[in-house]
């Protein structure tokens, strides 16, 4: 369940090859990948423009990282922070396989350029942001996401809700009100008192 270093370091020689392999030049003398502890570094000059392909092992959804990022992410382990089922917390979070099938779900985040919440987002003044999430598996998760990676914008953008709709019944009573005061009125007792 946890990986270790030299679990870490197989991983970094592994990508590397595997870069090597598609003709990247890596610097395998500047590439300390082996033995040096805590204060280890994967220092793949050559290859600081590098990518590789990890996995989430969550959804298995392809991420591109740079080569020199590769051991931060191979560290990073699921958390109550994440977005993810509890029975993940405390698991890799990245795999360099993708060994499953990519769940890609469609719902896109609601500060998504084409959300069908851009109105509402532009309506806000919340327009500075765009997210391009756009594989969010239900509505719920669609909430979740937002509030969780836009806290701050997604109140912003609920209150903005809140206070339209709040207009919206306000505008449907002050309609009704004026429209029973006019039925009451209309049928004129036309002069009649007394
Ligand atoms: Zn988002």
């Amino acid at each position: 369940m946890s990986t270790n270093k030299q679990d870490i370091d197989d991983i970094v020689i592994e990508a590397n090859a595997e870069l090597a392999q598609e003709g990247a030049a890596i610097d395998w003398n500047d590439a300390p990948v082996t033995g040096s502890g805590e204060g280890f570094t994967q220092r793949a000059t050559s290859t600081a423009e590098d990518r590789v392909a990890i996995y989430s092992t969550h959804t298995w959804e392809e991420s591109i990282v740079p080569v020199y990022m590769l051991k931060t992410h191979m560290k990073q382990k699921w958390t109550l922070d994440n977005d993810v089922p509890s029975e993940y917390v405390g698991k890799p979070a990245w795999s360099l396989k993708q060994e499953g099938q990519p769940s890609r779900g469609t719902f896109k985040c609601v500060f998504h350029a084409s959300s069908e919440a851009r109105q509402d987002v532009l309506n806000a003044g919340l327009e500075g942001l765009t997210c391009n999430k756009s594989n969010i598996p239900t509505e719920f998760d669609v909430q979740r996401h937002a509030s969780m990676k836009h806290p701050e914008r997604y109140k912003a953008l609920e209150s903005f809700r809140r206070g339209r709709a709040e207009a919206d019944s306000r505008d449907t009573m002050t309609e009704l009100l004026k429209q029973l005061v006019d039925a009451k009125v209309t049928p004129k007792t036309k002069g009649s008192t007394k």
